[in-house]
């Protein structure tokens, strides 16, 4: 609470008082922890990237390399230059989509070629995994943002492959509710601890297991797809057994496809 005294004047502009002011500064207060807190975790992360690129560029400089060592260096400056720019983009857009300043084009997008899409970008870079999409029993209409909802499906079948073990299963199924459409991704991978996750749509927040520690993310991926599902009036849901595998539920409100009445005409000959 901010206490201050505020003079009071009168028409001819005469103090004709003083009055104590009380004002509620809880939100200004958050708002100022939550810049300030996102701003060192952000120059935390942005740091350790940037030192691998740094270091391996001094290496590269400095010595003379056989050219399989140079083949090497490269390859980690690029994947960690990759991983900057991963890091960027997820903080830029988590920064726009909490601060309401992200806008969304919203239209009538079927789910369905969506998904597929996805699942076939996936394929072509992943074939060790078998990723399969179950027909629809009804229309998978909803209205929504296309890229935004493209963006939520690569973040969740991206996350199913990550964190599953070569030749695992990914597959996406729906449910069509009569006022709700479903898109459900499940895995067979390392599954998800229970005490974690109630933590799993935080920003930041990775599970730090041995067996995950080489996989490499922003912790910011969910956080992303949480917001955007927000804005659709949805909701994403998740149900995990460790060393089983995960199931992650995008719950969306379904686009009432009203058909159009034909008018029937009769034409007199
Ligand atoms: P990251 O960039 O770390 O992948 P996310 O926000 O996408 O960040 O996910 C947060 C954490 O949740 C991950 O670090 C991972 O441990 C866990 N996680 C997410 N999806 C899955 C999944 N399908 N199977 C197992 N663990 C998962």
């Amino acid at each position: 609470i901010q206490v201050y005294y505020e003079k009071i004047h009168d028409a001819r502009d005469h103090v004709v008082g003083t009055m104590l002011v009380h004002r509620d500064i809880t939100r200004e207060y958050e708002v100022d922890q939550m810049k300030s807190e996102f701003v060192s975790t952000v120059s935390h992360e942005l740091r350790t990237p940037l030192s691998s690129v740094l270091g391996f560029t001094e290496l590269m400089l400095n010595k003379e390399l056989k050219p399989d060592r140079q083949h090497k260096y490269l390859t980690t400056i690029h994947k960690e230059a990759k991983r900057l720019t991963q890091l960027i983009n997820d903080f830029l857009d988590i920064q726009r989509m909490e601060s309401g300043r992200q806008s969304y084009d919203m239209a009538d997008v079927e789910m369905l070629p969506i998904v597929q899409e996805v699942m076939e970008s996936f394929t072509m870079n992943y074939t060790k995994h078998t990723l399969r999409v179950v027909p629809p029993a009804a229309s998978t209409f909803v209205r929504g943002d296309a890229d935004k909802l493209k963006q939520v499906l690569v973040n969740l079948i991206g996350n199913a492959v990550k964190y599953s073990p070569e030749g695992g299963e990914v597959t996406v199924e729906f449910r069509c509710l009569p006022k709700t459409l479903v898109v459900i991704i499940r895995d067979q991978g390392l599954g998800i601890p229970r005490d974690a996750l109630s933590k799993l749509f935080s920003k930041f927040y990775r599970i730090d297991n041995s067996d995950r520690r080489k996989i490499g993310g922003t912790g910011l991926g969910l956080a992303i797809c949480k917001e955007i599902v927000k804005a659709h009036d949805g909701e994403i849901t998740v149900q995990s057994e460790l060393g089983i595998g995960s199931m992650f539920s995008i719950h969306l409100p379904r686009q009432d496809v009203t058909v159009p009445v034909l008018a029937a005409y009769s034409e007199v000959a």
